[in-house]
């Protein structure tokens, strides 16, 4: 597991933290694992994990919004960006500037899985409230 630190720098890698994923009856709709949370690890003010989104994934009807400001940095793969002005298509190397409030949600569009850095601007993942809840 990682290493304690109160004050200091923290190191953290996906192999420190547990799967997560959304769901329902038709599949797989995202994994992730969160790297930094106050509720976890000795950090604060930032929030911030690795998201996939295979292939194969159930896209959502809606996108989903919460109170924080989010970032997303596209590691690998490709897909397309839904927000209230419209579609984007984003590609590995894009950072995405997402408001708080504003619904937002990401489809795979490419032929491999699409790999995300997201960040929160809040301590912990646990204040980050999803409208509408996610399955
Ligand atoms: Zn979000």
């Amino acid at each position: 597991m990682s290493e304690k630190s109160a004050d200091g720098p923290l190191v953290r890698r996906i192999e420190d933290s547990d799967e997560e994923n959304w769901s329902n009856n038709d599949g797989l709709i995202v994994r992730w694992w969160t790297l930094l949370s106050k509720d976890r690890t000795p950090s604060s003010g930032l929030t911030a994990g690795i998201a996939e989104i295979p292939v194969d994934a159930v896209a959502p009807e809606r996108g989903h919004s919460h109170d924080q400001n989010e970032i997303y940095f596209i590691l690998e793969g490709e897909g397309t960006l839904h927000t209230k002005t419209g579609k984007k298509h984003v590609i590995k190397g894009d950072a995405i500037f997402l408001p708080g409030g504003e619904e937002h949600h990401i489809t795979n569009t490419g032929l491999e899985t699409l790999k995300l850095l997201y960040v929160f601007d809040t301590d912990s993942f646990d204040d980050v409230e999803y409208v509408p809840p996610c399955p």
